[in-house]
């Protein structure tokens, strides 16, 4: 029995990790979760989950929780996720949350020695460093949850990772990969949240439009395995089967294929080295697609794609201003504050202005993070005047 800590239990990979944890009730607990501002869905999972600490965000909420349910313990806030983090007694901590929140949780799960199965990509994208390094002190593990990540890890299995020629991270384009720039100028919120392969939360599906989210990956995959940006390669994918692939030296390339769906690799980062059964209502089925279509990037039509490489190679705190920048004109956005083409244009501009640091302690990454948000904060300000 794997005893866990899901953080971001309402949220779309939360959801998901708790549908595995009900369908494995003799693999699987957990023991402690937490949830955001979403009360309601929360409700619903603790009807059929037994978790002994909660965390929700606001303090006022938990107040009025701990009269409903007097058997849990509530806590609050980001210390509280911290709390979980660090002070239940588990196994593996699922991090779910989105955006940079979720890196102190993922570094106090490690330091109290634990692993972590890791769908919190911005932790990597803003700290990688600094997680690699407690990864290494204290002799824990990421276990990678999205897709991609998760396909290059089962394709890593049984081979040597010293004869490892380059990795190759398939993309689906998102949202708009079929319009133009010129055609990117007025797309609306609706349009941009219609992702035509997965089913996601609303901040990831704006990043696989922009494809911030798939630079994100590359680095992410820099920091999961150890490859240099010169052996991460991007290939557009559109119909999302093959989730990733690896090339060795000889050039034999092992690729990962599957149904679009988030629970495998879920359910893989927990099961590892071993696979659990999975009733899925559409496993794949590739005689019924008939075709696979593969092209290169372009990286001019999606420049954030570009950027997260230029920040990756040269380090430091570039990755966390890029992703503050980002999470603010991602929200701007979705809010109709800014219009699309102006997500990149703000985080282009936050990477180039800000001063290269390097990024030596949590405290350096916190000011990347609140420089960045600042930043973009400005820029939207400045376009609503
Ligand atoms: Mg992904």
């Amino acid at each position: 029995m794997k005893r866990l800590v899901l953080l971001g239990a309402t949220g779309s990979i939360g959801t998901q990790t708790v549908d595995i944890v009900l369908q494995h009730p003799d693999q699987f607990s957990i023991c402690a979760l937490s949830a955001g501002y979403n009360i309601a869905k929360l409700k619903t999972i603790l009807a059929e989950i037994h978790a002994g600490t909660v965390c929700v965000a606001k303090e006022s909420d938990a107040v009025s929780l701990r009269e409903e349910y007097p058997d849990i313990h509530f806590v609050s806030g980001d210390e509280g996720q911290s709390y979980l983090a660090s002070e239940c007694d588990y196994d593996v901590l699922v991090n779910a949350l989105v955006g940079f929140v979720g890196f102190l949780p993922t570094l106090k799960a490690i330091e109290s020695g634990h692993d972590v199965a890791l769908a919190n990509k911005e932790t990597l994208v803003c700290g990688g460093a600094l997680i690699k390094r407690a990864l290494e002190k204290h002799g824990r593990v990421l276990y990678p949850i999205d897709s991609e990540h998760s396909a290059i890890f089962q394709c890593l299995q049984g081979n040597r990772k010293d004869q490892l020629k380059r990795l190759i991270i398939t993309a689906s384009g998102g949202s708009f990969r079929n319009r133009s720039r010129e055609e990117l100028k007025d797309v609306t919120v609706a349009e941009a949240l219609a992702h035509p392969n997965w089913s996601m939360g609303a901040k990831i599906t704006i990043d696989s439009a922009t494809m911030m989210n798939k630079g994100f990956e590359v680095t992410e995959a820099h920091w999961l395995f150890d490859v240099d940006y010169d052996h991460i390669d991007v290939i557009m994918h559109p119909e999302s089967v093959v989730h990733s692939m690896v090339e060795y030296v000889d050039h034999s390339v092992i690729a990962q294929l599957g149904a679009p769906d988030m629970r495998l690799p879920i359910q893989y980062a927990l099961t590892w080295p071993d696979r659990l059964y999975y009733q899925l209502d559409k496993p794949l089925d590739l005689a019924s697609l008939q075709a696979l279509h593969f092209s290169d990037p372009d990286f001019e039509r999606f420049p954030l794609l570009a950027l997260a490489y230029e920040a990756g190679r040269k380090g430091g705190n570039l990755g966390a201003v890029m992703n503050a920048a980002n999470e603010a004109a991602n929200q701007a956005f979705r809010d109709g504050k800014i219009p699309f083409l102006m997500i990149e244009e703000i985080v282009i501009e936050a990477v180039h202005t800000c001063t290269f640091r390097e990024l030596e302690t949590v405290q350096d990454l916190i000011d990347a993070d609140t420089w960045g948000r600042e930043f973009a904060m400005a820029k939207i300000r400045s376009c609503q005047s």
